[in-house]
């Protein structure tokens, strides 16, 4: 009977030193006025500490320095990274050079893993994904207008992209581009190498956003917009199969989605435990607001949603372990919408609680609640991941041939009365 929800010790153990460590080492970063090149030197010594326990880059295979653990461990460790946007730092797996180092390893060419992943690894360089553009729409990239076109030896790229996280602290961009438009809508695409140095590439600007207001150039965490004009790479550049890009990157997406969703509830459960904490301090109309039913609603509903997204994310992670990308796709769209409305409502709860507090800059809420607020379309609108479990489930189900519903009481009353007629014919008899 192989039905378990436990965690092995020894990697329970290792969990239990994450939880400490993020949390006494990594948190008090956050209230510091630094930027990313700072943030590197005080992360450095934590990153010795986390590859002295086995730690270091988990998401990738042994051979490429890193644990080659699967998704379901990935995806426990993602939940405490996910406490503080710092903490992937030191455990090298930060977005979004993780999923780029990993489209590197799954189809980069041995000169392609020496000149870009082997200095990412070291967190000597910064990558970034660019797909997304102004002018179509993100969530069906079968509309992508960017081109690239052969030129001899050459790839010539031309379009607009912009939300290209990290894209103005980027040493290379990996940049998707349309390279045969009269292909069937899923090979159209492929992906490329850019080194950001590259003649034509104009970095215009950071896109200020609900995340980052300010109006602010070349941060961590900025998502840049980016002018491709007559970019020429040589045909080395081209990563993985021309045509392939759908492909590469959904293999990048899905196991990407787990850990999305374990990070957000990192940050739910953080959430969480300041709204139980304001909620047995703060008194109001005449008790706790601990005592209030409608708190205590908040409380019992937010661990309920938090209970029930772990367990769902924990669950598709275990099946792509077991089953393969292919077979998780259910579940990985079901815990993508259902993770990022649990990850805004917890949140939400938590700053009402606080109330002008938790609208202040004095309380990480605030930050969270707007950060949380891009889930719900990033890596797949909620809209798209419900029609597509939709679909799914629908496949399972046939319309009834007679068009009358299979549950119709009358219908299934006449085929119960001839089913069973000699006993009721036997029963009138007795009478
Ligand atoms: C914080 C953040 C970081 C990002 N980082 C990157 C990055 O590094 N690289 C990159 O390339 N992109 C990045 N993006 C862009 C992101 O991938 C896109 O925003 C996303 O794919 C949605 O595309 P869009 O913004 O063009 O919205 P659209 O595709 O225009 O969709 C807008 C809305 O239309 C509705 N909609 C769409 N399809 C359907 C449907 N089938 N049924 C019903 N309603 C629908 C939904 O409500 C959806 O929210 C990032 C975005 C954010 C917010």
């Amino acid at each position: 009977m192989a039905w378990d929800f436990s965690t092995e010790p020894e990697f329970q153990a290792q969990l239990d030193w994450m939880r400490d460590f993020v949390r006494e080492e990594i948190w008090p970063i956050e209230t510091l006025d630094v930027d990313l090149s700072q943030v590197e030197k005080i992360v450095e010594p934590l990153q010795e500490q986390v590859k002295e326990r086995g730690l270091w880059a988990a998401h990738l295979d042994p051979e490429l320095g890193g644990q080659g653990f699967g998704q379901l461990k990935l995806g426990l460790m993602h939940e405490i990274l996910g406490t503080s946007l710092l903490a992937p730092f030191a455990f090298g797996n930060q977005a979004p050079d993780s999923g780029n180092s990993e489209i590197l390893a799954m189809v980069g060419s041995d000169e392609q893993k020496d000149r870009w992943l082997y200095p990412l690894l070291n967190g000597d360089i910064h990558s970034a994904f660019s797909m997304t553009e102004p002018h179509t729409a993100g969530s069906d990239p079968t509309l992508l207008e960017t081109r690239a076109v052969k030129d001899g030896d050459d790839w010539v790229i031309n379009g607009r992209k912009w939300f290209t996280t990290n894209g103005s602290i980027a040493d290379f961009l990996i940049v998707m581009a349309v390279t045969d438009p009269d292909a069937r809508s899923y090979q159209r695409a492929s992906m490329f190498i850019v080194p950001t140095d590259t003649p034509g590439l104009t970095m215009i600007r950071d896109v200020p956003t609900m995340e980052h207001p300010e109006d602010r150039f070349g941060f961590f965490g900025g998502h840049t917009e980016i002018l491709y004009e007559d970019v020429r790479v040589p045909n080395s550049a081209l990563l993985g199969a021309e045509g392939a890009g759908f492909i590469i990157s959904q293999q990048r997406l899905y196991p990407g989605r787990i850990h999305h969703c374990m990070r957000w509830l990192g940050q739910a459960q953080r959430a969480f435990d300041m709204l139980c904490e304001r909620s047995l301090v703060r008194f109001a109309h005449g008790s706790l607001l601990s005592k209030h039913e409608t708190v205590q609603n908040w409380i019992a509903d937010s661990a309920a949603q938090i209970h029930a997204a772990r367990l769902m994310t924990l669950h598709a992670a275990w099946k792509m372990d077991n089953e393969g990308v292919a077979a998780s796709r259910k579940e990985i769209s079901l815990i993508k919408f259902y993770g990022a409305g649990v990850l805004h409502d917890v949140i939400d709860r938590a700053l009402q609680i606080h109330g002008s507090l938790g609208y202040s800059t004095d309380m990480p809420l605030e930050a969270m609640y707007r950060y949380a607020r891009a889930a719900r379309f990033y890596d797949g609108p909620d809209e798209v991941h419900r029609a597509s479990v939709a679909r799914q489930i629908l496949r399972g189900y046939e319309a009834p041939a007679d068009g009358v519903p299979s549950e119709h009481i009358p219908t299934r009353r006449d085929a119960a009365r001839n089913k069973f007629a000699w006993l009721l014919d036997a029963a009138t008899a007795n009478d």
